[in-house]
Parts: structure tokens; sequence; C-alpha cells
């Protein structure tokens, strides 16, 4: 079977999709869709999107669907050798939009509970230079202030304080996780144990999207 080009990562907050997905891209030669890293530069940039979703951001809630369909539409269209949706789906009303717009070859969810996500995500911290993703107590940077590879200040995100995570984790249960039903009916559903280390969890992802 050819490998699958077209595929939507969900999981919840701090499951490790971003850090995964950027190894996954490479590997596939596909492109990386994140909603949440469009709406942080989005944000950054100050446009009319970025100071609509903020406050809603801020508060780990989910900025509506509208403006998520017409801000993803076009990237997926023109993403023509493949792409890994990061973020997106959210909800079941994304997940209809999304069957207008692509197929998708498989739908990976990367699973975590709640407690394991407010550990994770109360020790995240990115680099506002490069993107780089660190875990203080799990992938410690040399310097805790420093990205080890570009230099650049290490941050904590305004999302991942600890009372947003609960929220953002409740948010995830109740919009998101019906997707899972959703994809495992259509057939596309694959689980992955998030538990495990980056670099099982990335070998099992492999092996999936290669079968
Ligand atoms: P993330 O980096 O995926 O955790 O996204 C950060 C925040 O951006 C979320 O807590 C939401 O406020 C917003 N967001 C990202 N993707 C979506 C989406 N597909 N639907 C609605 N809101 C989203």
């Amino acid at each position: 079977m050819a490998a699958a080009k077209r595929v939507a990562l969900l999981g919840p907050p701090g499951a490790g999709k971003g850090t995964v997905a950027k190894r996954i891209v490479e590997r596939f030669g596909i492109v990386h869709l994140s909603t949440g890293d469009i709406l942080r530069d989005e944000v950054a940039r100050g446009t009319e999107l970025g100071r609509a979703a903020k406050s809603t951001m801020d508060r780990g809630e989910l900025v509506p669907d509208e403006l998520i369909v017409d801000m993803i539409r076009g990237r997926i269209e023109a993403a023509e050798s493949g792409f890994l949706l990061d973020g997106f789906p959210r909800t079941i009303a994304q997940a209809e939009s999304l069957e207008t717009i692509s197929d998708l070859d498989a739908v990976i969810s990367i699973d975590l509970p709640r407690e394991d996500v407010v550990a994770r995500l109360t020790a995240r911290r990115v680099c506002v230079e490069c993107g780089r993703i660190y875990n203080l107590t799990f992938r410690p940077p040399e310097d805790p202030s420093r990205c080890d590879v570009c230099g650049g200040t290490l941050i904590q995100r305004d999302d991942d304080k600890e009372d947003v995570i609960r929220n953002r984790y409740d948010v995830y249960q109740t919009s998101t996780s019906p997707l899972l039903e959703f994809y495992e009916l259509r057939g596309l559903l694959r689980r992955v144990d998030g538990r495990s280390g980056t670099d099982e969890v990335f070998g099992r992802i492999v092996e999936i999207l290669a079968g």
C-alpha cells in the first residue's frame, strides 16, 4: 500500500502532537498544518483574526469553527504533496467541513490521561525564535531559559498555566473526543499510547503511515 499522505493527528493538549508532527512531516515530505501555530502567528502579527482569537485562546477555549475552517481551507487545498493536520479538526462541525475539502488516509490519536497532561504542560517551554519545544522535566534544555539550538529565549505559553491547562483538557474531552468515534466509524482511526517516549510514539506512527 502507498504511504499515507493526508493525515490528521488528534490527542489532548500535551500529548506530544507538535513535537512528533515536526518529525513526521520531515520523514514523509508532507506539509505540517498546525492551527494552533497559525493562530499564534496571527496573534503575534496583530492581524484581525489574531485579535479576534487571542482572548479565547488565553482561556483555553475553542476559536469559532467558521474562522478556523476559513483559515485552513486554502492551506489544505495547496498542500499537493500531502499534509499532516495538527490540532484540526477539533469539533464534529470542523470534521464535517473537512470532509468537503479533502479525504483523509488516516487519523491518529495520541492518547494521554489528564494528570499526565497537566504534569507535562506545566513544564513545557517554547523557543520564541525557532519554535523548538522543551520540557523542563522530560526534555530539558542545557540552560532553562535559552534554546539549545538557536539561543532564543524560552517562554511558557500563556495557555500553559495550570488552570488553563485543566480547562483545555476538559474542552478536549467535551468537544474533540467525539471525533474518535466519528473516525472509528469511517475506519480511519489508529490509536497510539502517548505515555511512551517521543521516539517510540514517532516509531509507531511511522509504522502506521508506512503500512
Ligand atoms: P494548540 O496549540 O493546538 O493547543 O492550540 C492553541 C489554541 O488555539 C487552542 O486552545 C484554541 O484556543 C485554538 N485552536 C487551535 N486549533 C483550533 C481548532 N481547530 N479549533 C478551535 N480552536 C483552535
